[in-house]
């Protein structure tokens, strides 16, 4: 079996950084990449090399494939971990890289094909018992079939682009007659976005939760399911903080999703870790969603519940052992909660708050987990997601998940950009998040930036000051006696050294 001794991390930030910590862990020498942008970066720094790509844009340094398996050869590199994003989920890069030689830490080619598009996905699965969201199993481009088929299915409906990702290329149409027109809107939008004009129609579930199943898969045909993830706050379908368990997930429910995850991945002849996204509507019935074939930026979460390190597994996988562990040996150990905190404004439409981090402090204690790839004084690039930093926390249940979150945000002192600590603040004490009883309308429903006001208006908060003042004078004035105070008895108690 090939033994990984040298591995390039092709990726920047938090994950590049959380890679190779368990690479340096499992004796794995470890290779940086990165641009112009992020020379200073700590995941450059902690590698034992690094090589500069390019200029800072992504399609200059980050996303040259070719440049980055060249660099592998010259540095005796014998693995690529792609982490998320960027290559990660790029079947032509998977392929050169086994081309040239070389371990790609991933599922292999083929399976990113299949579950790369949403259709071919549905189609794959379609001989497995997997429940699917009514609607099209195939690309759909006359307008009159595509019509009577939305009236078979029922509105609303969701058009959808069959190459869509990271939740660009969706439609949801109310009635008929907006048909005609959001179909042709959705195709030319998904021809220029993803170069592939392919749309299919799905049955739009109204308030929807989003759990999402963690499967991990060997080269031996070995598939477990390490149980499931919520993602359901997200904001314009990202997600922004996630939880495992799910509040709502039963031990049978648990058991369905796992199940059918495990049948999504064998459907595609999967290995690796790979991430199977269910919708969940109100009756808690499940409809398979797609498949992620990488390491999900929410991974950590599942870490903290089932102990096992998923980066460690994705490089066993890779070099090609049999699973340490079977689904009886895996065992839900308390509660997680994760939430991302992007450089962005939430009282702002949060748009993107790029700056420098003047102050940057992280939480500690017990059961605190801070991922990230930033250092006090470092510039927050532009060019790349505004994800500062991945809090997650751990607890015996879900209330002291929460409650340690809350205090560690409080804890995590970030100036000079404005972050969405405050928003995961609100979210978290939300009683719908506390109670359990939301979906992915959370923060249609319950948000508004007039939510992250201070209780006090700033005249309010004036006044309140005036009086402060005025309190700390009178108070002065009472403690500095007229009368020379009583001088306390003199003994040399104080000056004894204990
Ligand atoms: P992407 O690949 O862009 O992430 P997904 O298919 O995973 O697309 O969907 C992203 C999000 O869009 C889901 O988490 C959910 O909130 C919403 N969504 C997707 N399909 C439906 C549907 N049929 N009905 C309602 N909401 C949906």
């Amino acid at each position: 079996m090939p033994k990984i001794k040298k591995l390039l991390v092709a990726n920047r930030g938090e994950i590049a950084l959380r890679i190779m910590r368990t690479a340096r862990e499992m004796g794995i020498e470890t290779v940086a990449v990165y641009s112009e942008a992020d020379r200073l970066s700590p995941h450059v720094n902690y590698a034992d090399e690094a090589v500069c790509l390019g200029p800072p844009p992504s399609k200059q340094s980050y996303l040259l494939g070719e440049k980055i398996v060249n660099v592998c050869k010259e540095l005796g590199v014998d693995a690529i971990h792609p982490g998320y994003g960027f290559l990660s989920e790029n079947a032509n890069f998977a392929r050169m890289v086994g081309e040239a030689g070389l371990i790609f830490v991933g599922p292999s080619p083929e399976s990113i094909e299949v579950m790369g598009s949403k259709l071919a996905a549905k189609q794959a699965v379609a001989a497995y018992d997997i429940p699917l969201v009514p609607g099209t199993e195939e690309a759909i481009s006359d307008i009159s079939i595509a019509k009577s088929r939305a009236v078979e299915i029922g509105y609303p409906i969701l058009i959808k682009a069959s190459a869509g990702g990271g939740g660009k290329g969706m439609r949801i149409v109310d009635s008929e007659e907006e048909f005609e027109e959001q179909m042709q809107r959705a195709v030319s939008e998904a021809q220029s976005a993803f170069g592939d004009g392919a749309v299919f129609i799905e049955k739009y579930i109204g308030s929807p939760r989003h759990i999402e199943i963690q499967v991990l898969g060997d080269q031996h045909g070995n598939t477990v399911y390490l149980f499931e993830r919520e993602c359901s706050i997200q904001r314009r379908h990202q997600k922004v903080i996630e939880e495992a368990p799910s509040a709502v997930v039963s031990p049978t429910m648990r058991k369905a999703m796992g199940e059918a995850a495990v049948g999504v991945a064998k459907a595609c002849n999967y290995y690796g870790a790979g991430t199977v996204e269910f919708i969940v509507d109100e009756k808690l019935d499940f409809y398979f969603l797609e498949m992620n074939t990488r390491l999900q930026v929410e991974h950590p979460v599942t870490e903290m519940i089932t102990g096992k390190d998923l980066v460690r597994e994705q490089i066993l996988i890779a070099e090609g052992n049999p699973l340490s562990f079977s689904q009886e040996d895996l065992r839900i150990n308390g509660h997680s909660v994760e939430i991302r905190v992007y450089a962005e404004d939430p009282k702002n439409n949060f748009l993107p708050d790029i700056g420098r981090l003047e102050t940057y402090r992280r939480p500690q204690g017990p059961g605190v987990r801070v991922d990230d790839g930033f250092e006090e004084g470092m510039d927050i690039p532009i060019y790349y997601d505004p994800m500062i930093a991945k809090l997650i926390t751990h607890g015996e249940n879900r209330q002291d998940a929460i409650n340690r979150m809350i205090r560690a945000i409080d804890d995590y002192r970030i100036t000079g950009i404005q972050t969405t600590l405050d928003f995961c603040r609100f979210a978290l004490g939300h009683q719908a998040f506390v109670s359990g009883d939301f979906n992915t309308k959370f923060v249609e429903l319950h948000f508004s930036p007039e939510k992250l006001e201070p209780i006090f208006s700033p005249e309010e908060q004036e006044l309140l000051a005036a009086l402060a003042v005025e309190f700390f004078q009178k108070e002065e004035s009472r403690l500095s006696p007229t009368q020379p105070m009583k001088k306390a008895p003199t003994t040399n108690w104080t000056n004894r050294l204990i």
